[in-house]
């Protein structure tokens, strides 16, 4: 049986998003710029698009750009709003991804000011502490919805409120929270958001930038203008057809699934809560509903991954434990969360999906069981 529990990394096109896309590859080919009766098929098809994901997430249409996925719109959120501003000082998280991690790196090489501020020990971010850091000179504070590697939810909203008392920016990385809980960027606050389809069944290389009206940012790629500007390319139809469809999808069943992941999410955990040395990483309660990121002490999570991965069961170390220089190195979040290196060590992530099924949970957790105990037999590692 073949097991995928790895849908942080990407999720597979559902069969009926793929349906509604290959038209676009096909007899609907057209460039959306094109003023011909192909243009227009391809234009009206974009637009589509954007009304469906504006309305997910409750902004206006002209409030979504489409990108190539995550990683652009975190650059052009930080990059292009550093160029409409004269502040220099940008405020981001310890637990970013690196596509906002690096951007933030890149500006301090640039000689902006970047804090990045500390989590608690269940992956939160704390608010005093984040407001210790703000002053008129901060530009935009970028900081993620939900985490890719622990699931856990940061208090966006409160975190917009005391942000905009020093007049400063505010950019989500929702990659992982898109799909996954509901989205009211009104609600939220915020000025900013990134997403990327591949994460909730569309497929990869499209994401958007949600830019609230009237947000002081532009364009970081040079061209032909599409994409009022923000971001010039000829537009990839298909892919903001699926994405489109995949929002709708996940929104539409979003009952349903929550359902299915809570209670595989139960599943695991209270396999795991009989296991010796185990430890859930991140708050018990503020995450999304299907990331698990699983502790065992005195075990290898390289190791257990690739046990798991011999019995056709799909799940990533987020430890991403590397021999380098001899050096062990742990992630930046497990270490953020300040986790014993000896459960660090032994950190897989789990992450159900809406192709999963009961039998498919069953199987993993009898293999998991099976694998934890075999290596620890071995001291470790297989
Ligand atoms: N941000 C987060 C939180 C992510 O998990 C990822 C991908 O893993 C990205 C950004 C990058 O997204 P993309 O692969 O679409 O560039």
């Amino acid at each position: 049986m073949r097991v995928y529990l790895d849908h942080a990394a990407t999720t597979p096109v559902l069969e009926p998003i793929l349906k509604k896309m290959l038209p676009y590859f096909g007899e609907r080919f057209g460039n959306a710029s094109s003023l011909h009766f192909l243009g227009e098929e391809a234009k009206e098809a974009l637009e589509d698009a954007r009304k469906t994901i504006a309305k997910y997430i409750n902004s206006e249409p002209d409030e979504i750009y489409f990108t190539s996925g995550g990683t652009e719109s975190d650059n052009i959120a930080i990059i292009g709003s550093s160029k409409m501003s004269e502040r220099r000082h940008i405020v981001t998280s310890k637990i970013e991804h690196e596509a906002v991690i690096e951007t933030a790196k890149y500006m301090q090489e640039q000689n902006y000011r970047v804090d990045f501020i500390s989590v608690e020990e269940n992956g939160i971010i704390n608010t005093k502490e984040l407001e210790k850091k703000l002053n008129e000179d901060t530009l935009i504070v970028s900081v993620m919805l939900a985490n890719n590697e622990i699931g856990t939810i940061q208090p966006l909203k409160e975190m917009t409120k005391i942000a905009k008392r020093y007049g400063a920016i505010v950019h989500t990385d929702a990659v992982q929270a898109v799909g996954k809980m509901k989205i009211d960027v009104k609600e939220l606050g915020i000025d900013m958001l990134s997403a990327s389809a591949h994460k909730f069944y569309g497929p990869k290389g499209i994401g958007f930038l949600y830019i609230k009206k009237s947000t002081p940012v532009t364009n970081i790629i040079f061209g032909g203008g599409h994409e009022r500007g923000m971001r010039s390319g000829t537009e990839n139809v298909s892919g903001a057809v699926g994405m489109a469809a995949a929002i709708e999808f996940c929104y539409e069943h979003f009952c349903e699934l929550e359902e299915k992941y809570k209670r595989w999410r139960d599943m695991i955990l209270n396999a795991c809560n009989n296991i010796e040395g185990f430890k859930l990483n991140g708050d018990p309660d503020k995450r999304v509903v299907n990331t698990l990121s699983l502790s065992f002490s005195g075990v290898n999570g390289e190791a257990l991954a690739e046990l798991l991965s011999m019995n056709e069961i799909a799940v990533s170390t987020a430890s991403a434990c590397s021999s380098h220089s001899s050096e062990k190195i742990v992630s930046h979040v497990l270490r953020a969360i300040n986790l014993p290196q000896e459960y660090a060590e032994g950190t897989i992530r789990v992450v159900t999906g809406a192709d999963n099924t009961d039998e498919q949970i069953e199987y993993f957790i009898e293999h998991l069981k099976k694998a934890v105990a075999q290596l620890r037999k071995m001291g470790g590692t297989a």
